[in-house]
């Protein structure tokens, strides 16, 4: 294990660059953020660049990015980054496809660069406990329900509702990454149904039918109607017992100055995996989670819902 220091450059500065990834990289010993690299936005009291190429032109000291745009605009940037030499951080999901995060992959493993396919909920210290238990015990049946408020959360995204991202399966995706590490068998997908608004090309519905490998069934219902209080829950049934999972939000822009938010140790955690697996020379790219959603746009029911205005 070397001592180096991962100096990074980020790409994309919109929410969740803002919101989580600039304090994390803040706090987080033997990284540092050298410059941003972001269309519109710039950062205060950081060099800032229009694109990754200018920024990598001119910050030769940058050894690492992270890429914080939507999955649709990121293949590029990962690409040419590992092209020049640099350690990789993605958000999730990793990918607007599984094909083009296995061309990543096998970049990444021929530079002998670090790649880090990013799933933040599964660093939420109460993952490490339900994980515990499901080993514990043989889990004979799964339910989730995922229901949030799209105006809440994701106002004005346009992306999201483009193909690519995902829609409703952007957040519920958070619940897959969960499942998929807190299960200790794979889990393959039977059927889904995707309700997508007349006037959108991603859904604001969703249900998925699956199964562990050993045969227990697993359900997940996915919602952006859900105004009031918000669902995002995971059941897990043994013989004679259950397990709740439960998740909660914030609005940034609500927090009191020194509240830190629900992320923030997700991410915290995040940025100390990424410094040690630079040091120690290794990747970590997970896919479990985005092949059960890529199954689901594969081989679901597709049916037309109301169209859906901001
Ligand atoms: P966002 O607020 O829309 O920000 C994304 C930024 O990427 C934009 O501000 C934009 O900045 C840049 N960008 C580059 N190419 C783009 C394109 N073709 N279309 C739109 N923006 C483009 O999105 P976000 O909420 O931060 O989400 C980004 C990623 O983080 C997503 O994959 C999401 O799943 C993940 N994530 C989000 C949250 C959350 O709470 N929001 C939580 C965890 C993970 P410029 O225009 O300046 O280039």
């Amino acid at each position: 294990m070397t001592s180096t220091v991962v100096r990074f450059g980020l790409v994309g500065l919109g929410k969740i660059a803002r919101d989580e990834h600039l304090p994390a990289i803040a706090r987080t010993p033997g990284a540092e953020l050298l410059a941003v690299a972001s269309r519109n936005a710039r950062a205060a009291q950081l060099r800032n660049y229009p694109d990754l190429p200018s920024m990598l032109a001119a910050e030769p000291a940058i050894n690492a990015v992270v890429l914080c745009q939507p999955p649709q605009a990121r293949f590029e940037s990962a690409r040419a980054a590992l092209l020049a030499g640099k350690h990789v951080f993605l958000e999730k999901p990793p990918g607007a496809t599984l094909s083009e995060v296995a061309v990543l992959t096998e970049l990444a493993r021929a530079q002998r660069v670090t790649l880090f396919a990013s799933w933040h909920s599964r660093w939420s210290a109460p993952v490490a406990a339900f994980k515990a238990w499901c080993t514990e015990h043989p889990v004979r049946s799964v339910t989730i329900r995922w229901k949030e408020d799209v105006r809440r959360w994701h106002p004005g995204q346009d992306w999201i509702w483009q193909p690519g991202g995902f829609g409703v399966l952007d957040p519920g995706i958070n619940a897959l990454s969960i499942l998929t590490e807190v299960l200790p068998e794979r889990v393959r997908l039977t059927a889904a149904r995707l309700e997508v608004p007349a006037n959108r090309g991603a859904p604001i519905g969703a249900t998925m039918q699956m199964q562990t490998a050993s045969g227990a069934p697993v359900s997940a219902e996915f919602d952006w109607r859900q105004t009031g209080p918000q669902t995002w829950e995971i059941v897990a049934q043994a013989d004679g017992a259950s397990y709740r999972f439960a998740q909660g939000g914030d609005d940034a822009a609500s927090l009191a100055p020194e509240q830190e938010s629900t992320l923030a140790p997700e991410y915290r955690a995040m940025y100390r995996h990424f410094v040690a697996l630079v040091r120690n020379g290794a990747s970590d790219v997970d896919l479990a989670p985005l092949q059960l959603v890529a199954d689901a746009f594969m081989c679901g029911q597709i049916v037309t819902a109301e169209p859906f205005v901001d």
